[in-house]
């Protein structure tokens, strides 16, 4: 299978992705994890695992799933899902990297294109389907019990794993890529010794992960005789960071009220004072937001007021905290408070979002409007920024402007016929005199840009 045949079925995979109801556009964690991502990608090209090839023809986007399960799968065309469950059971920012590069070795050592090519005789539609409906059902312990059992569901399985030595591969090429990127190759150990624990548990239903990724003996030993070859290192500082972004990606995995509950009273319980600073930092933070989930906002900003002291001296960990002490805010509807404490020298995707968000709130749509249209002129891929100033340009009553902002989220999204639809209702309204003649002759180009990628998409089928 060549790569542009590839990353059309990534394509398909990826647009009902998308549409998941689980599927979460978070700018704290998608830049956290996209960081990673970009360092691990980066490392790749320097070892020419990431040919240009590959480089110019796939995707490289991570999808993340608000799912308390613990998975992360590469899908074709350099898509990659990742469960905020993972993210959540990850002890250090190497853990995390560990996953997504072994991930991202399955895509450059094209195993995926290996297996589509054994499955040559099922036709591409039926292929994007069966991968499809194993995700569904990795994200149910119940149905993941079930796809062992069935029969039917069973050869669906086989058919979607990879071999043990595609495996091995993944893991020698990955731990290479990781180290080149600068983590820690005790990443990759750790994350092993999490897995093998889980699998020794009855409730591994909960990691799906481990049914496509057995955690044999022999990975194990291998990732451990690679660490003893390696010079012996200081253990890295605390990464108040991370524990924090686990902290996040345990509230946002709609945990329930019971389990919000919990996170709530971690800070307070007797263990608390026994734990180090990080993982005070990352009690702190999801007590914070799971307060200002349950709506206790002196709770939340009383959380906060423990955090700020932690994370003094430690820039990065400070943001974070700034950006928190702005969700919390905007939440609470203290618009001013949202934007107020955001550092504004930041100039970063998140920071832009959330100001963005509280001046449209408070009637500031044509500043909002400003920061976003250099946004997606910068990231015309960036759908969120697309819906953020398609309701700024709505607050200013420019109809036509929303419609066609709207149109783009969708057509960042691949979702082709829904843009489609907003672009021929923006037509419909110009035709009724709606009259601001360079935005109507804007729509009509972009509306045939996305028709022909309509008529190639039903080529496809
Ligand atoms: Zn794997």
């Amino acid at each position: 299978m060549n790569t542009s045949a590839e990353r059309k079925m990534g394509q398909k995979i990826a647009r009902e992705l998308f549409r998941d109801p689980d599927y979460i556009e978070d700018p704290v964690l998608d830049e956290y994890v996209l960081d990673i991502w970009k360092r691990l990608l980066a490392a790749a090209r320097q070892r020419g695992e990431l040919t240009p090839e590959m480089d110019e023809r796939f995707a490289w986007e991570v999808l993340l799933g608000k799912d308390r399960t613990i998975n992360a799968f590469a899908l074709p065309g350099g898509w990659l899902g990742l469960h905020l469950g993972l993210i959540s059971v990850t002890a250090t920012r190497d853990e995390l990297a560990s996953v997504l590069a072994h991930e991202l070795s399955h895509v450059t050592q094209r195993h995926i294109s290996r297996l589509m090519a054994q499955e040559a005789k099922q036709a591409p539609l039926m292929l994007a389907a069966m991968i499809l409906g194993a995700i569904a059902m990795s994200k149910s312990a119940d149905a993941g019990n079930a796809l062992l059992i069935g029969g039917q569901a069973l050869a669906t399985q086989n058919s979607l794993n990879f071999s043990r030595d595609m495996e091995r591969e993944a893991d020698r090429v990955g731990y290479g890529v990781l180290t080149q990127a600068g983590f820690e190759p005790q990443g990759f150990v750790g994350m092993f010794e999490k897995l093998q624990a889980a699998s020794r548990l009855s409730d591994s239903g909960n990691f799906p992960y481990l049914r496509t990724h057995p955690m044999t003996t022999e990975r194990i030993a291998e990732a451990q005789s690679r660490l003893q070859l390696g010079a012996p290192r200081p253990a890295p500082p605390p990464d108040l960071v991370h524990t924090m972004m686990m902290g996040r990606a345990r509230v946002l995995s709609n945990p329930g009220v019971d389990v919000l509950r919990g996170y709530v009273s971690e800070p307070g319980s007797g263990s608390f004072n026994s734990l180090g600073r990080a993982r005070q930092a990352g009690s702190l933070y999801s007590a914070a937001l799971a307060h200002a989930k349950l709506r206790d906002f002196p709770q939340a900003h009383a959380a906060l007021a423990r955090l700020g002291p932690l994370v003094a001296g430690d820039a990065p960990a400070a943001r974070q905290v700034s950006l928190l002490a702005s969700e919390i805010a905007f939440q609470e509807g203290d618009l001013s408070q949202a934007v107020q404490v955001i550092d504004k020298a930041a100039k970063a995707r998140p920071e832009l979002i959330y100001v963005a968000q509280a001046q449209i709130k408070s009637g500031r749509a044509a500043d909002a409007a400003q920061l976003l249209q250099t946004q997606v002129a910068v990231s015309p891929r960036d759908a969120q920024a697309w819906l953020l100033l398609s309701s700024a340009y709505s607050a200013q009553g420019l109809t036509l402007r929303a419609i066609r902002a709207d149109a783009e989220a969708r057509v960042a999204q691949l979702d082709y016929q829904a843009a489609m639809d907003r672009f021929r209702a923006a037509q419909d309204l110009v035709r009724k005199g709606n009259a601001d003649h360079i935005e109507a002759s804007i729509i009509d180009s972009r509306a045939r840009a996305v028709d022909s990628l309509l008529r190639e998409q039903a080529l496809e089928r």
